[in-house]
């Protein structure tokens, strides 16, 4: 099987460039920031602080969160309930980031990303998928891009399905999540040493696609 490692911050572009990627090599593409966010919306559904270790730990022992495809798409379920949607909103994107610094939390999500490799080739993405989910990829790739368009790529997206916005508001939210994501004790965001680092700010979508397809290539041929 052939896993290729994608991390980086909010925003630098990783799901987009994975899933492309992805379908152009029929590979699975696996979010796995999706299994956070079901996990920050469980919390937020059952009124669990997101800085009460405890009984988020209690918590973890009776959800169930699944990944499953349909039609080649990734949804996740809580609880056999799809919140695929439920789960992209700000708050839920802020709960993820806290839950995510339990090592419980880690721990409850991490056979079920590995699992994907043993029976998959994939292109997986998250915050510590080249350094601890899957240290042995054939492929590691650091995606990053300044804050700023990362805020703006961000508040496009939003716009464009119609959300009313504030891009400051997003800006700060990033840097928030920034700095408790490469601050955390346990799987900090970091690049793997084996990564290749690929800066977005100055790329497009097809130039990003572009440069992660060239490392993936290169990674194919053995080279
Ligand atoms: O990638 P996405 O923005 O959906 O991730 C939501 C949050 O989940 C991140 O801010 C991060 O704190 C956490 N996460 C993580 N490890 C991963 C994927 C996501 O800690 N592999």
């Amino acid at each position: 099987m052939f896993s290729v490692a994608i991390d980086g911050p909010a925003g630098a572009g990783k799901s987009t460039i994975a899933k492309t990627a992805a379908k152009k090599l029929g590979f699975i593409y696996v979010d796995t920031g999706a299994l956070y966010r079901a996990v920050g919306l469980a919390c937020l559904r059952k009124g669990i602080s997101t800085d009460d270790k405890d009984e988020i730990t209690v918590l973890i022992g009776e959800i169930s969160v699944e990944l499953v495809y349909i039609d080649g798409e990734q949804r996740v379920l809580l609880d056999g309930e799809d919140v695929s949607e439920k789960i992209r909103t700000e708050d839920v994107s802020m709960a993820a980031s806290v839950v995510s610094k339990i090592p419980e939390v880690r721990m409850f999500l991490l056979e079920l990303q590995r699992g994907f490799s043993r029976t998959n080739d994939i292109i997986m993405d998250g915050r510590d998928i080249g350094t601890v989910v899957l240290p042995g990829a054939q492929v590691k790739i650091f995606l990053t891009a300044s804050p700023e368009s990362r805020a703006d790529r961000r508040t496009l997206q939003l716009r464009e399905k119609g959300e009313s916005v504030d891009r400051e508001a997003i800006l700060n939210d990033i840097i928030k999540r920034d700095y408790q994501d490469t601050h955390r004790k346990t799987a900090p965001l970091r690049a793997a040493e084996d990564a290749h680092i690929i800066d977005t700010t100055q790329l497009t979508l097809e130039e990003s696609v572009e440069a992660v397809m060239k490392c993936i290539r290169e990674g194919m041929s053995g080279k």
